[in-house]
C-alpha cells in the first residue's frame, strides 16, 4: 500500500514543517509530539510507518485502536515502544476498551466518561491514563467538549472546566495531561488561529489552579502549523502523512 521510504519521506516533510513553525514562534521543536493518525488504515500500514520511524499513533475509534494494537503487538511483541493515542470522543460503553488499550486519551468530554475510565483503568492497568480535556472554543454545535466559547467573560464556563480538571486530577486511574481542541471546519486562518490562541490562554489560566503545567493537543493536517505557532504540544496528523482516508 505504501513503501517504507515513501512514508519516511512524508513524515520527514511534516516534521520539517512542524520545526519551521516552531522556529517562527521561538519554540523548541522537540517539545512537540507528532501523532500519526492511522484511522481507516490497516495494521500493515501502521507496521510500515513504524519501520519508517514513527511510534506515536492516533485512532479515533476505540475498537479500531484495540484491534490494531493487538495486531501490531503480535508482529512486534508487546515491548515495541509504540504509544497509542485515542483521539476521538468515547461513548460510555466503549470506556473499557480505551482504558485497556489506549496510552493517552485526547478527547475527554464528560465527567461520567472520566469516572468510568478511571474505575476500569485501576482494575486492569498499572499506570493511570493521561487525558486531555476537550474544550469547545469555537462554539460549533458539531464539536464535543466543555463549552468554553466565551470563557474569558463567563465565570460559569470557567467554573465548569475548573471542576472537571480538579475532578480528573483526583481520579486514581487518570492523570490530567492538558487541553484538546478542534479548529472550526471551514474558517479563515485568523479564526482558526484565534481558537488555538484562546485554548492556550485557557490552559495558562488553569495551570495555577491545578498546580501543574498542561499540554495542548491541537492541529490537524490543514492547520497544524498554525497550532504549533500558537503553542500545540501534540499535533494529530493523518492525511498529510497517509493521504486521503480509505472509505470504510
Ligand atoms: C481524523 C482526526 C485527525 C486527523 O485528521 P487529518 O485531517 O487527517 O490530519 C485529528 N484529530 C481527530 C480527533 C481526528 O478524528
Amino acid at each position: 500500500m505504501f513503501s517504507v521510504n515513501e512514508l519516511a519521506e512524508r513524515v520527514t516533510a511534516v516534521s520539517q514543517r512542524i520545526a519551521q513553525a516552531a522556529e517562527r514562534a521561538g519554540r523548541d521543536p522537540d517539545t512537540i509530539t507528532l501523532v500519526a493518525v492511522t484511522k481507516t488504515w490497516p495494521a500493515e500500514v501502521v507496521l510500515a510507518a513504524y519501520e519508517a520511524g514513527m511510534c506515536q499513533f492516533g485512532e479515533n475509534r476505540a475498537e479500531e485502536l484495540a484491534e490494531k494494537r493487538t495486531a501490531v503487538e503480535l508482529a512486534l511483541g508487546k515491548d515495541n515502544g509504540v504509544v497509542w493515542h485515542q483521539i476521538g470522543t468515547l461513548q460510555s460503553r466503549k470506556t473499557a476498551l480505551a482504558a485497556d488499550h489506549a496510552d493517552v486519551f485526547h478527547a475527554l468530554d464528560r465527567l461520567k466518561i472520566a469516572r468510568r475510565l478511571s474505575e476500569r483503568r485501576v482494575e486492569t492497568q498499572k499506570t493511570p491514563l493521561p487525558v486531555f480535556l476537550e474544550v469547545n472554543i469555537s462554539g460549533e454545535a458539531s464539536k464535543s467538549g466543555w463549552d468554553m466559547r466565551e470563557w474569558e467573560t463567563n465565570a460559569t464556563q470557567r467554573d465548569n472546566l475548573r471542576i472537571a480538571a480538579e475532578t480528573v486530577a483526583e481520579l486514581p486511574g487518570l492523570k490530567l495531561h492538558g487541553l484538546m481542541t478542534m479548529a472550526p471546519w471551514t474558517a479563515a486562518e485568523t479564526e482558526i488561529r484565534t481558537v488555538f490562541r484562546r485554548t492556550r490562554a485557557l490552559g495558562l489560566w488553569l495551570e495555577p489552579i491545578v498546580g501543574q503545567s498542561l499540554s495542548f493537543s491541537m492541529g490537524m493536517t490543514d492547520d497544524f502549523e498554525i497550532a504549533v505557532e500558537e503553542g500545540a504540544t501534540h499535533v494529530r496528523v493523518g492525511r498529510a502523512i497517509f493521504g486521503s482516508r480509505r472509505k470504510l
